[in-house]
């Protein structure tokens, strides 16, 4: 085995997913987990991100988990971690991320460590230390109305400070733009005053590299998925194909969607509008009582086994309200996502290899069904959302090709987009 360079840890699934997708692109073999391993990984990697639930959850835990996952990835004897949260800082009032990056810092007894929540490929920079979305600032892009971490203000020195005991300061563009050296002596000026993260501006690629260059030698990264691009280029990784080279695919195709997102609405419909075979999953026939799940596979057992088969739940907002009302919110989800499970569970016992899943909560639930607890990262379908490869006690040969699809990502092809890539 070759040594884990890069160790780490993401406070969600998809935020995780994204993070590995930009290692693997820079030339870096990635293996993502779903929680804290048990035991070291099963395969060859130069980097392991560690997928947690942590980003709503009272600072206390988020730390301890945390702490937990780093506790594992100092048993493998990375070199350097990576705390990763959202593009957008997503934290609630009492805001997690200080929290968790002042333990990490502790656990790697370190003083300096930097935060920086910029991906300019998806629209995120930083701004003399203000994040923007698009063209506006964070609190002006919706993401003050968000139902569960609501951001009203887009300066993430005062953010951050507000959520941090030690001394936040600013690394601003001036700095970053003059390049390494003077970057490197900006840091060292800080440590001396007593800053312990400082927020880097970033406002392109060129940008992040420098930044990635800058942190060499720091045991503490924090940041967005963004900061990632300029990380391998340290341990002499360029980008390489061979990084994304995943077992050759076998098994049939199928698509399992629980999202209502208006990506995801576009997706479905044009699958089905190009002569893809599809199943309705219905939410009031769920509640009745009906076995969707034994019709599902009736119907799948007498389709074409050489094209892909949709299998959905996804539905326009006024449906989806429609059936909330009847059932709840949390119920309607709820049943929703255990029917889907159950059918990629079975369409994976029954041959299928590949298998694409839309929905962020629906692809945990299908994730928890097939057992999976590592994946490794292949090649890049749309921005953010890559082809994995992952053992599943239910799978023929023990292993399936999974992509897992959240709401808002991908062309309105992306159905038979991804699995074109895959052959
Ligand atoms: P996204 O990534 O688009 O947010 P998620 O899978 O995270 O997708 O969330 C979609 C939620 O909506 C899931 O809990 C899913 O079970 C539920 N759902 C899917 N279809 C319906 C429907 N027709 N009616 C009500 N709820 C639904």
């Amino acid at each position: 085995m070759s040594k884990l360079r890069l160790g780490c840890i993401a406070d969600d699934f998809t935020g995780a997913t994204d993070l590995a997708n930009n290692l693997v692109r820079r030339g870096m073999r990635v293996v993502q987990t779903i929680g804290v391993p048990s035991s070291p990984l099963a395969s060859d990697a130069d980097a392991v991100v560690i997928a947690l639930k942590s980003r709503t959850i009272p600072a206390e835990q988020a730390v301890e988990q945390s702490l937990k996952a780093l506790q594992w990835l100092k048993e493998q004897d990375t070199q350097q971690t990576y705390f990763k949260y959202c593009s957008t800082f997503d934290s609630t009032p009492d805001g997690n991320i200080g929290p968790v990056i002042e333990a990490l810092m502790q656990a790697l007894d370190t003083e300096f460590t930097i935060a920086c929540p910029a991906f300019p490929e998806n629209g995120r920079t930083v701004f003399k230390g203000y994040l923007f979305v698009g063209d506006v600032l964070l609190h002006e892009s919706g993401m003050s109305k968000h139902p569960l971490t609501p951001m009203t203000d887009s300066n993430l020195v005062r953010v951050l400070q507000a959520q941090m005991t030690g001394q936040v300061g600013l690394l601003d563009h001036t700095v970053v733009r003059q390049g390494l050296p003077f970057m490197r002596d900006s840091i060292q000026e800080m440590r001396q005053q007593g800053v312990k993260a400082a927020v880097v501006d970033a406002v392109d690629d060129a940008d992040l590299l420098t930044i990635g260059l800058a942190v060499s030698d720091l045991k503490l990264i924090t940041a967005g998925s963004g900061v990632a691009i300029g990380l391998p280029q340290n341990y002499g990784i360029q980008p390489d194909n061979q990084a994304s080279a995943l077992p050759t695919a076998i098994g049939r195709q199928a698509i399992v969607s629980g999202s209502c997102s208006v990506a995801t609405n576009a997706q479905v419909t044009h699958f089905k509008q190009t002569g893809g075979a599809s199943f309705a999953v219905d939410p009031l026939q769920l509640a009745r009582g009906d076995d969707v799940v034994a019709r599902a596979m009736a119907w799948a057992s007498t389709c074409d086994p050489s094209s892909p088969l949709l299998f959905y739940a996804t539905a326009e907002p006024e449906a989806v309200k429609a059936v909330q009302q009847q059932l709840g919110v949390a119920e309607a989800g709820h049943i929703v996502e255990k029917t889907l499970s159950e059918i990629a569970r079975r369409l994976v016992e029954g041959g299928v290899g590949q298998l694409v899943v839309a929905g962020g909560e629906t692809s945990g639930a299908c994730v928890q069904a097939l057992e999976i607890t590592q994946m490794r990262i292949g090649p890049q379908i749309a921005p953010g959302v890559p082809w994995c490869h992952a053992h599943s006690p239910y799978a023929l040969g023990k292993g399936v090709h999974v992509a897992l699809k959240s709401g808002n990502f991908g062309s309105m092809d992306f159905f038979t987009h991804a699995f074109e890539l895959l052959h």
